[in-house]
């Protein structure tokens, strides 16, 4: 069952959204530096996240203070800090 979501163009066909991104994107999934134990690890930044949010690290435990923004072009990037 293909529940991708569809719609159309000018001329009827019936296209994908641009807007939807396939899961295996690797674009939302970025290598980050720990600021508390300085490993390197990859994280999977969710597609609706925006702005800051605090995640702990898998390897310490510490916590991050994660900002997240977008390009227009839709590139990712982001900075990690060391949570209160
Ligand atoms: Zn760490």
């Amino acid at each position: 069952m293909d529940d991708d979501e569809l719609i159309l163009d000018d001329e009827g066909r019936r296209v994908r959204s641009p807007r939807r991104r396939r899961r295996d994107d690797a674009s939302d999934e970025v290598d980050v530096t720990c600021p508390w134990c300085f490993e390197t690890m990859p994280l999977y930044v969710d597609p609706s996240s925006h702005g800051e949010l605090v995640q702990d690290c898998d390897v310490c435990c510490h916590p991050w203070a994660i900002t997240v923004s977008r390009s227009p072009e839709g590139a990712l990037e982001v900075w990690i800090d060391r949570a209160q």
